[in-house]
């Protein structure tokens, strides 16, 4: 098989905040490095990102890395390892420093430090008083430091492959990774891309639910990628609902808003996160919120002609603070929910948001699987970073502000991990022919004609069934109907067939191509969550409503294979301090 090659030492799948940072290192150290991407770069999910970014840079109100540190230990209900926060919780401090230097404009205080707001989850001194932690860019942080990083890439002379769709990962003879098959959008062709180390910076996985905040292009490739690779996902379970989309659009209200003064309340007018979260109240943890809305709509006080959504409301901010600090939501609510939050309340409800698990990576994004007696085996050459990966720091359940963090922290190791994995391989690595095959036959199967389900009406099937049977609360009932029909679907989806063939700009056979990954990717969550006989962070099973560290402080792995199941150990001892031990999680 003759496809056309090109040849880097490295090359970065994906273009949102993990990728660009990474990238940036690489170029700057004058690695040959390629960053693949589906959509121009500035239109990674990165840019929708709108609260802000975590660091303890005590701008506002007393702050300390060690409290960032327990405030994510316990947001992540003690399943985050704590030795991966620990360092990224230190990390914060100068990685936002290093932002601030490379251009991002920062809104500030009167006194031009940097400001911060108060986000979910946040304490002082342990549990303390709110803390305000979150960096922000008015509420388009993600649009200011996407921007700044492509510039930055720019500048270094990062290779781009704009709009090109990777398919899979490829092998050498030896078993290792050794680069991607890609398909250029604009021609339909193919094109083989070798490098010494891959990194996957993907993104995350929100298309597999219905109503999501999610852009289009969050379907999981890397994930599924790494799933076909013989690579298990870690703590697929934890998939976080954002407890504030726009009713029955899913488009995302910032937790800033919160962070702001705004509050939520039901049909009768009432502040009912005070009966959930007596302290923290609206600025409790993402899933006790999400929760608490749901609760509140199922028993009746919803608001709206069906009951169905709760209000969030910020009138009383006034003009000048929604107009200065959160121009976007402003914008966003009168659009699609056609609300001006300057006079009325917002409907929102829960909607899919973040993925907590991912590609299991050690603090360095090299991908880690278990090995024998609780070690692990690093995968020679292949690496992931971002929302993609699982590096373990947000455990159970994210807290606002850590993931353009983690991006960022961990972007920016990988990418100098790379470096000196580039330096300490130089040969170059020959794909095996059979793995070359066995990548382009993900492509040439929508060649076939004939009789066949139509792939798009697949789509819109799966994900209505992902969030019928893997949303906010889960019974085993629902979940193993669930995992009956998923099933189903992946059968069905064998026979699926393209009604255009055509290659040019084929935008409906990316789409099946992404819906392959899906698939691959709603089985990881909705097999982990079956698995998972408790109540831990975003995973609440009312049939095992407690947490239950006897049996499942472990972190689960889920291999393609047989929709099988393992488990690994979670590290809580962290790198220098003192661990926090497992306690219940109240706000
Ligand atoms: C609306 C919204 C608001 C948010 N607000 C905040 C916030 O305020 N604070 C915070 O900390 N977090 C926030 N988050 C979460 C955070 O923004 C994301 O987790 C993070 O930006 C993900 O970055 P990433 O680099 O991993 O991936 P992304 O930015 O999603 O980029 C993924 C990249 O991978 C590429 N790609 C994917 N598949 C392929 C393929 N097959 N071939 C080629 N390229 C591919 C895409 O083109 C893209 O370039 C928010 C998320 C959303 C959705």
């Amino acid at each position: 098989m003759s496809i056309p090659t090109r040849h880097f030492d490295a090359l970065i799948i994906g273009a949102g905040g993990a990728g660009l940072n990474a990238a940036l290192q690489l170029a700057t150290a004058d690695i040959h490095v390629a960053v693949v991407s589906k959509v121009f770069p500035t239109r990674s999910h990165t840019v929708a990102a709108q609260g802000g970014v975590n660091a303890a840079l005590a701008n506002v109100l007393p702050d300390n890395w060690h409290w960032h540190m327990f405030d994510t230990v316990k947001g992540s209900d003690y399943l985050g390892d704590q030795d991966a926060i620990e360092f990224m919780c230190r990390e914060a401090i100068p990685t936002v420093y290093e932002l601030e230097h490379a251009g991002v404009p920062f809104s500030r205080l009167d006194n031009g430090k940097i400001y911060q707001r108060p986000f979910g989850g946040q304490s002082q001194d342990f549990g303390g008083d709110q803390a305000a932690r979150t960096c922000a860019a008015a509420d388009r942080t993600g649009h200011a430091i996407l921007h700044t990083l492509y510039q930055q890439n720019i500048r270094a002379k990062t290779h781009f492959f704009d709009e090109f769709f990777a398919l899979d990962l490829v092998r050498d003879k030896e078993g290792i990774i050794c680069g991607a098959l890609v398909l250029e959008i604009e021609t339909g062709e193919p094109l083989l891309i070798e490098a010494t180390a891959t990194l996957l910076a993907t993104g995350g996985c929100g298309q597999i639910f219905r109503t999501t905040s999610n852009a289009h292009i969050n379907t999981g490739d890397g994930c599924a990628m790494t799933l076909r690779a013989g690579v298990p996902l870690m703590d697929m379970e934890f998939y976080q609902f954002h407890p504030t989309g726009i009713a029955g659009k899913g488009m995302l209200i910032t937790e800033g808003v919160r962070g702001e003064g705004g509050f939520l309340v039901n049909k009768d007018g009432e502040r009912f996160m005070e009966r959930y979260a007596p302290r923290a109240k609206d600025l409790a943890s993402r899933d006790v919120v999400a929760r608490s809305i749901v609760t509140e709509v199922k028993e009746g006080r919803g608001a709206g002609e069906n009951g169905d959504y709760i209000y969030l409301k910020l009138e009383h901010l006034g003009a000048d603070v929604i107009e200065k600090r959160l121009p976007g939501i402003r914008e966003s609510s009168r659009i699609f929910a056609g609300a001006d939050p300057v006079r009325e309340p917002i409907p929102v409800f829960p909607t899919a948001h973040y993925q907590m698990g991912g590609i299991p990576t050690d603090r360095f994004g090299r991908v880690v699987i278990p090995a024998k007696y609780g070690a692990e085996e690093v995968i020679s050459g292949l690496y992931a970073a971002g929302e993609c990966a699982c590096a373990s720091v947000h455990g159970a359940n994210r807290l606002g502000g850590n993931s353009l963090l983690d991006i960022l922290v961990f972007g920016r190791l990988a990418g100098k991990d790379i470096i000196e994995y580039v330096r300490a391989n130089p040969h170059r690595r020959e794909t095996d022919p059979v793995s070359l095959e066995q990548a382009m036959a993900r492509l040439t199967r929508w060649e076939r004609k004939g009789e066949g389900v139509p792939a798009h009406q697949l789509r819109a099937e799966f994900r209505k069934c992902m969030e019928d049977h893997a949303g906010v609360f889960r019974t085993e009932e629902v979940m193993a109907e669930g995992y009956q029909k998923l099933s189903e679907l992946r059968e069905r989806f064998k026979d699926a067939r393209l009604g255009d063939q055509s290659k040019v700009f084929n935008t409906a056979r990316i789409e099946a191509l992404e819906l392959e990954n899906l698939i691959d990717v709603g089985l990881a969550v909705a097999v982990s969550a079956l698995h998972r006989k408790e109540s831990r962070g975003a995973h609440s099973r009312p049939d095992y409503p407690k947490r239950d560290d006897v049996n499942w402080m472990k972190h689960s792995l889920y291999y393609r294979d047989g929709d099988r199941m393992d488990y690994k150990r979670v590290r809580t001892k962290p790198l220098t301090v003192e661990s926090f031990p497992p306690a219940e999680r109240t706000y």
